[in-house]
């Protein structure tokens, strides 16, 4: 797997780093409250897992699946729910949490799901951001790296299923995609 990364861009320290910034940042704004916490599966759920562990206030959790890439490295356009959420939202302060923005239309189908499910408040914590690559003007609330336009891969994003458990961001040899 190692053997694939061509460049390591971001650290498992930095990210790790970057993570407990956002937890400080996400206590403070949720004081008080007690916000229910949307992970968009499967790209989030590793930043999910290591961001709770950092916020202070009492989160509720629920998980959501979408797929708008398949195997490929664009975005298709089109969001399909895969799993929806167990829990009702109306009146919740919910916070979504992605892996990566790229295109935005996964995260601008989301917001507009969950505002006409009258939520109190929907805002977005993303780990990274890639605003080369925004078909759709949107800017999450909370963000923690701003990349370039390259793929990806490795804490919990994915190649074909394929590196989400590596504890880095890494980005693919060229051969890897023509495999
Ligand atoms: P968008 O709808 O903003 O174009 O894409 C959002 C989703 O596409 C992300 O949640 C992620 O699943 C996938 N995606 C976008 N850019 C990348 C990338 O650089 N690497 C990986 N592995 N997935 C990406
Ligand atoms: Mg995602
Ligand atoms: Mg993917």
């Amino acid at each position: 797997m190692q053997n694939d990364i061509q460049e390591i861009l971001i650290s498992e320290e930095e990210i790790q780093q970057r993570v407990k910034e956002l937890g400080a940042k996400l206590s403070d704004a949720y004081e008080g409250r007690n916000p229910l916490v949307i992970c968009v599966l499967k790209g989030a759920f590793i930043f999910m897992a290591d961001l709770v562990k950092v916020i202070t206030v009492p989160v509720e959790m629920d998980f959501m699946a979408v797929s708008s890439y398949g195997a490929t490295t664009k975005s298709s356009g089109v969001v399909k729910i895969i799993k929806d959420l167990d829990v009702p939202v109306d009146g919740r302060h919910v916070l979504i949490v992605e892996d990566i923005i790229d295109s935005g239309l996964t995260l601008s189908y989301l917001i507009e799901l969950l505002r006409n499910r009258n939520a109190a408040s929907v805002s977005v914590v993303t780990l990274f951001d890639k605003p080369a690559g925004r078909t759709v003007s949107l800017e999450a609330d909370y963000t923690g790296f701003v990349i370039p336009d390259e793929f990806i891969v490795g804490y919990g994003l994915d190649y074909a299923e394929k590196y989400r458990n590596l504890p880095y961001i890494g980005v693919l040899k060229p051969e890897v995609y023509s495999k």
